[in-house]
């Protein structure tokens, strides 16, 4: 009998899990792009997407995913020709690598793998090795929501600053944002990208890029920009069109001013707390489910598991027969793996993932649990015992 009416539940690493307060101030006739309302609450977003960033630098919004803000972010800094590093640690380190290749970058490589963070010694050793300092930026994925791996960001600053390189680092943090601890300017990051519909809680849309003023500098000594991704007038704008090279996303920016205020409201210390503690109880109940079975999680050390997503490896066709039997029974959808093996292989269904990014409460993450233990029984997948007991346990603990 399948159980999956009632509200469907979307646990796949972005889009997230969507208040229906942002849905609700979406839902309205188009406002005046020229004049009124909108313009005022359009320069209110900007300081209060830099209090999310942890940042005192500047922030520019494009009508994009994720993939608009790496392009986005690389068109202001890096030219045809420039050296980049990119230490990648999944798919999404490796994807923006490859999208500083699309624009003329030469792309220095460095692939920890699927299931290692950062190796700081090795990046030091590769800037000092760079004797010439021809690599202008550090490419770094926070988060890789492929791999789950979540890098040391603060940590490689310091790699960076012992090697006396003047590279920017540059952080993706469109999984992490407002689900791990991230703080720019204190751990040195000079240039952050973000997407509205992880951590954010807004429908798919908008892209973020967060640079300081030593980015703004590397700007400005570019031979050229493109009118469309220049972060400049986008930040500072004389003209209303110019935040967004043209007409205003605009029932986004209502539903981003509804998000805000609510994260806000809430405090970022206590949503990066929220989703630590629904980290460790869905940690929990994966590592008594790995006790005995085919099942492990991708991430062995806890110091480098996400917040936001984890990866897991399930084996053989089970993960693809796991997420089609709580999508249909549970009105669960969890994610695919993504980057672990490639799609024709049949290795493929054997990995997924669990998005737990966004507005979630603990009858959501446990009913999430709940689902996934029924699948894996209702599959016959061995499994440890207790997930459940150990995922209350940790939510109860605090
Ligand atoms: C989701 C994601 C991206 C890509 O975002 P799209 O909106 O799919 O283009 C890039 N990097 C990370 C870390 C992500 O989680």
């Amino acid at each position: 009998m399948s159980l999956d009416r009632g509200r469907h539940y979307l646990a796949i690493p972005g889009p997230s899990v969507m208040p229906d307060a942002v849905l609700q101030a979406m839902h309205r006739p188009a406002p005046n792009i020229y004049a009124g309302e909108l313009i005022d609450m359009t320069h209110s977003l900007l300081p209060d997407l830099c209090r999310v960033a942890r940042t005192e630098g500047q922030v520019a919004i494009y009508i994009g995913n994720g993939h608009a803000a790496w392009e986005a972010a690389l068109a202001n800094v890096v030219a045809p020709g420039d050296r980049v590093l990119v230490p990648a640690t999944g798919r999404f380190g490796i994807g923006w690598g490859e999208m500083a290749e699309g624009l003329g970058a030469t792309v220095d490589l460095m692939d920890h793998g699927k299931r290692t963070p950062m190796d700081m010694e090795k990046i030091e050793e590769a800037l000092r090795a760079d004797t010439e300092h021809r690599i202008k930026a550090v490419l770094a994925v926070h988060v890789d929501t492929a791999t789950s791996i979540r890098n040391d960001i603060a940590a490689l600053r310091r790699a960076m600053d012992a090697a006396g390189h003047p590279a920017l680092l540059m952080a993706d943090c469109i999984a992490s944002l407002a689900c791990d601890p991230f703080e720019m300017d204190a751990w040195g990051a000079d240039v952050m990208v973000a997407g509205c519909q992880k951590g954010l809680m807004v429908p798919p849309g908008l892209a973020f890029v967060f640079f300081n003023d030593r980015a703004a500098r590397v700007r400005a000594d570019m031979p050229r920009v493109s009118r469309y991704w220049d972060w400049t007038p986008r930040a500072n704008p004389e003209i209303y069109y110019q935040h967004f090279c043209g007409t205003a996303p605009t029932h986004h920016l209502y539903g981003l001013r509804t998000a805000l205020d609510m994260l806000l409201d809430e405090g970022i210390e206590a949503v990066w707390d929220r989703h630590a503690l629904f980290a460790r109880a869905i940690h929990a109940a994966c590592e008594t489910w790995a006790a005995d079975g085919p099942m492990e999680l991708n991430v062995a050390d806890p110091a480098f598991r996400s917040n936001a997503v984890t990866a897991l490896r399930l084996g053989e066709d089970r993960a693809t027969r796991l997420r089609n039997w709580t999508e249909t029974n549970a009105g669960v959808t969890l994610g695919i793996g993504l980057g672990m093996a490639e799609p024709g292989d049949p290795a493929w269904h054997g990995f997924f993932r669990l998005g737990h990014m966004g507005h979630l409460n603990a009858g959501m993450v446990l009913g999430m649990l709940g689902s996934i233990e029924a699948g894996l029984d209702a599959l016959d997948i061995p499994r440890g015992r207790g997930a459940l007991d150990a995922a209350t346990r940790a939510l109860a603990e605090g």
